[in-house]
């Protein structure tokens, strides 16, 4: 890599505050970037502090009425409708300015990339791939994701591929550029038949003239590393091949973790680390080194999210972690002092090994099947072969 990768970071993110016992709590980014830190991942990094998005950008994929909703709710003395006010949306203080500063620090690390200071950048607090249009969802107000995306495509990017390693389906990233053949949004995730939003199914392609350009891999609940990288190297590499993208942007949510408390795939933080390692690699083999990394879900506040996500800005800043390198006691205290007789983890692995077998075509398990599956949905639009091997 030549240039330094850029990493947005500001406390003030921690400002997106949902409250109460609400799972998406800021701390997860607190913890991580303290942890990060303590490693020495960040030594010498100028840590970029965003500023918020203009109302203009934000409108790019969201609708000015929504805008308003947003602005008026917390002040508001009735139900400003728009997905708010909803358990999974609770309205909150400031949260169109905590939302707004999201999006900004997206945008920020899009800037970076697209002036040429970067190849790389970086901003955890993104990833919020579940608003739509015209109303939040899934814990999101504002899909920086997308207006990340939407201001590359004015900013001299006319190829651009959107991969979602969230548990999630990236439902508001592949509503966004559904019709439109310049984006390509790709997401692993757990099957919608078990998992909300519900939607991500093989059959969903891409609306007309943009066949092939919306990807969905969904995989069985219990899918663990090995068969994960499995299904994700017969499906992602030859698709970036085929497509040629100019960037890759990356929705980095760490909720596939077998320990996270909303869904149900399982996965260890060394196949996280493994899933980056091959993102970083995917970037530099199709898209020119250009790597824009956002994080997104991870409900395993102490546990998971801050080492999974410290293992991504070891990753994107080429100073990847052994995996055996034990936590700071620093860090450890703190970590103990906010959850009193939580069990901590000792190292920055869970003791996993992420290896795999390269899909062949031959094997018939539930995984393969749904390889085979998004492969002949979306292979052919590609003058791709879904049945060899080696496409
Ligand atoms: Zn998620």
């Amino acid at each position: 890599m030549g240039k330094a990768a850029a990493v947005v970071w500001d406390q003030s993110f921690l400002g997106y505050d949902l409250g109460g016992d609400h799972p998406l709590n800021p701390v997860r980014l607190d913890l991580t970037i303290r942890l990060a830190t303590a490693l020495g991942v960040l030594d010498g990094v100028g840590l970029i502090a965003p500023e918020a998005a203009t109302d203009a950008d934000i409108e790019r994929v969201h609708t000015a009425s929504y805008l308003t909703a947003v602005r008026e709710a917390p002040s508001s003395a009735w139900d400003v409708g728009h997905g708010l006010g909803t358990s999974d949306n609770p309205v909150f203080d400031r949260m169109h300015e905590a939302s707004a500063l999201i999006v900004g620090g997206s945008l920020e690390a899009a800037r970076r990339i697209a002036t040429g200071e970067s190849d790389r950048a970086v901003s955890i607090a993104g990833g919020l791939h579940h608003a739509m249009r015209d109303h939040a969802a899934g814990f999101c107000v504002y899909n920086d994701c997308a207006v990340a995306i939407s201001w590359l495509l004015d900013n001299g990017f006319d190829r651009i591929a959107y991969v979602d390693v969230d548990v999630h389906h990236g439902d508001g990233v592949q509503n966004a550029f559904y019709d439109d053949p310049r984006v390509m949004t790709i997401s692993v995730h757990q099957n919608p038949m078990t998992l909300w939003p519900g939607t991500g199914w093989p059959a969903e392609l891409g609306g007309k003239g943009a066949e092939g350009t919306a990807v969905n891999l969904p995989l069985p609940p219990g899918t663990r590393d090995g068969n994960w990288l499995r299904a994700f190297h017969a499906v992602v590499p030859g698709l970036l091949g085929a497509f040629r993208p100019q960037v890759l942007v990356t929705q980095c949510g760490v909720d596939s973790h077998q320990e996270d408390p909303l869904a149900d795939l399982a996965l260890s933080v060394d196949g996280h680390r493994a899933i980056y390692r091959a993102l970083r690699d995917l970037a530099e083999t199709y898209a020119g080194g250009k790597w824009l990394a956002l994080g997104g879900g991870g409900y395993e506040l102490l546990r998971v999210v801050p080492r999974s996500w410290t293992h991504l800005l070891a990753t994107v800043l080429d100073r990847d972690l052994d995996p055996n390198v034990p936590l700071p006691a620093s860090w450890v205290s703190h970590a103990s002092r906010l959850a009193p007789g939580w069990s901590l983890p000792s190292s920055m692995t869970d003791g996993a090994d992420p290896g795999f077998t390269p899909w062949d075509g031959d094997a018939d398990t539930p995984v393969d099947a749904a390889v085979r599956n998004t492969r002949r949905a979306v292979f052919p639009l590609h003058g791709l072969d879904p049945d060899d091997r080696r496409d």
